[in-house]
């Protein structure tokens, strides 16, 4: 561990390569959330977005905008949506552009 530290501290790399293959472990894993489009009113992503510790939701407009680079994937919001949520099947989310990791759902009418 020490030795990995010191060869990335020289050589200016932070972290490890992006797997190869799946991961088996990953299954375990707890993922982000995803939600139903147009089933959740503005009333409840209000409700989900105040109990997100990592401000990873966030209510705009009529779009319920999630970050998943800021959600560390806690569950707090599935707790308040219920049906209209689950978690998202895939834990791997790699991009190069911290923009393609926000996603935005539509609000529907519901409460
Ligand atoms: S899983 Fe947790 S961190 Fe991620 S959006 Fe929901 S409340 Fe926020």
């Amino acid at each position: 561990m020490a030795l990995w530290a010191l060869r990335g501290a020289r050589r200016g790399i932070v972290t490890t390569r992006f797997p190869r293959g799946p991961e088996p472990e990953a299954a375990d894993w707890p993922t982000p959330p995803q939600f139903r489009d147009d089933e959740i009113g503005t009333e409840l992503a209000l409700r989900m977005a105040a109990v997100c510790p990592s401000s990873a939701l966030e209510v705009a407009g009529s779009q319920l905008r999630l970050d998943l680079g800021r959600c560390t994937a806690c569950g707090r919001c599935l707790e308040v949506a219920l049906r209209l949520g689950h978690r998202r099947p895939d834990a791997l989310l790699a991009t190069r552009s911290a923009g393609n990791l926000v996603i935005s759902y539509r609000l529907g009418d519901a409460k």
